[in-house]
């Protein structure tokens, strides 16, 4: 199936929303990403400083970092509180403090009870520590953040220093470790809400990109489809009118009922053959391009006689006058092609018949505006109810008066003047009473 110029618009207009929200879910993603990560060492910082504020700097003094310390009852207040830390705080892991002697870091005090396998009685040496870890003591970081792999696991730890309030010297480092694992689920847990959104919101774009993609190509079919079917079925039945035609007017020999039966079939197919027309008009307007149209000056009274000429039967038939205003004068010219544009003005005056009661008038006129000319197809027929008048345009509409009038119709015949009068860069719009009558307004440029 073919795609013409405005799919194309259509897809580059998607591949342009696609790009983006990609783009932007992307920036909002690491945005997020970068927010969080930042906002959750910070907390682990301000926590860390928070306990670092209450620590009595000479109970510290007083350790010695060996298993004297056990016996201190500084150090089994401090231990005692950083027990307690981890209890209130799920986040924190281990809150520890260091010392530093023999080029080593090593345990003061830590937040495991005795009883655990973490544990680090006061001296044990802390045999994984880094460069940054040593140099807290050597270079005297301030407060700092690592990201450190040990034999307990993997640690995001906020690193204080420890000082003297009298002296200012360093006397210890505090450590406050959370998880890596909780650390990175906090992080992927909140950006996972800018990147399921844009996933979500894309699945949407596209899901609905391929819907109507399948319902322009299924719409192309069914319209290649009427088109064939109506040409195949419109050349046989204009050959059977001609012959029954042909039959009535050679119809030396033929008995009175021969004659109406024939004309029965004739009328019956000239019937089948307009809405066979209107079929196949409405899906050749959807494919006319206004470069298809091949324009020239039409002389609208000539066109509106020969319309005229043409419905010279259903005219006598249901007494009905039509009466060409004066208004329509040899002047007024239009620039269209013209077949299409006969049968526009066809289809309105088919409508103002086919809509008349019997003996009614059915009146056109023209208006001369600067760059337009209205032209108006007024009759005095069943009129179209208000909430009707929106429909009549759509196609495959048939309001119920028209309906009970006649079965005779498909709904297709003003759509066809819509797209026919908007490919002119002309509109057609109606003005109706039920029970009273209708004008069909039809604006084309000069
Ligand atoms: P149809 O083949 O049914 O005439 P049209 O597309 O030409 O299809 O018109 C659509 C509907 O608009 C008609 O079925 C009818 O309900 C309404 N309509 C159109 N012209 C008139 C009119 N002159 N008077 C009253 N109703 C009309």
């Amino acid at each position: 199936m073919k795609f013409d110029s405005s799919n194309k618009i259509f897809s580059w207009y998607y591949s342009i929303i696609i790009t983006t929200i990609l783009i932007v879910g992307a920036l909002a993603s690491v945005f997020t990403y970068i927010k969080i990560s930042e906002s959750t060492q910070n907390t682990l910082l301000k926590n860390a400083a928070s306990i670092a504020s209450v620590l009595e700097t000479d109970n510290i003094l007083s350790f010695r970092g060996n298993e004297n310390d056990l016996k201190n009852t500084g150090y089994v207040s401090l231990k005692d509180k950083f027990e307690k830390i981890p209890e209130i705080n799920s986040e924190i892991r281990f809150v520890y403090l260091w010392g530093y002697r023999d080029q080593n870091v090593y345990f003061f005090v830590d937040s495991e009870p005795a009883t655990s396998l973490d544990y680090s009685p006061p001296g044990q040496v802390y045999t994984e520590a880094t460069e940054i870890d040593r140099n807290m003591f050597l270079k005297n970081l301030p407060s700092t953040m690592e990201m450190n792999t040990d034999r307990w696991g993997t640690w995001l730890s906020a690193l204080t220093p420890i000082k003297d309030s009298s002296t200012g010297k360093l006397i210890a480092v505090m450590g406050v470790d959370m998880n890596a694992n909780t650390y990175f689920r906090t992080i992927y847990v909140y950006t996972a809400i800018p990147v399921l959104s844009t996933i979500f919101v894309l699945i949407l774009i596209v899901v609905g990109f391929i819907l109507r993609k399948r319902e322009q190509e299924f719409l192309a079919f069914k319209s290649e489809l009427v088109s064939i079917a109506s040409h195949e079925i419109r050349s046989p039945l204009t050959g059977i009118t001609w012959i029954m035609d042909a039959l009535l007017k050679e119809g030396e020999g033929l008995s009175e009922k021969q004659k109406y039966d024939i004309d029965l079939v004739k009328n019956k197919s000239e019937e089948l053959l307009l809405t066979v027309n209107d079929l196949l008009d409405g899906a050749v307007a959807e494919k006319l391009s206004k470069k298809k149209l091949s324009k020239q000056p039409i002389q609208v009274k000539t066109l509106f006689e020969e319309i005229m000429n043409d419905s010279f039967l259903v005219l006598a038939e249901k007494n009905i006058k039509l009466n060409i205003d004066s208004s329509i004068a040899p002047e007024v010219t239009i620039l269209g092609d013209f077949d299409r544009i006969k049968r526009m003005f066809n289809n309105l005056f088919s409508n103002a018949i086919k809509y008349s009661k019997n003996g009614g008038v059915v009146r056109v006129s023209a208006i001369n505006q600067k760059a337009n000319f209205v032209f108006a197809i007024k009759d005095e027929g069943i009129g179209i109810s208000p909430k009707d008048q929106n429909k009549i345009f759509r196609g495959f509409f048939r309001a119920e008066n028209a309906k009970k009038i006649t079965s005779n119709g498909t709904g297709l015949g003003l759509h066809y003047v819509k797209q026919i009068a908007e490919l002119h860069n002309g509109k057609v719009w109606c003005e109706s009473k039920e029970g009273l009558g209708s004008t069909f307004y039809v604006k084309l440029p000069k």
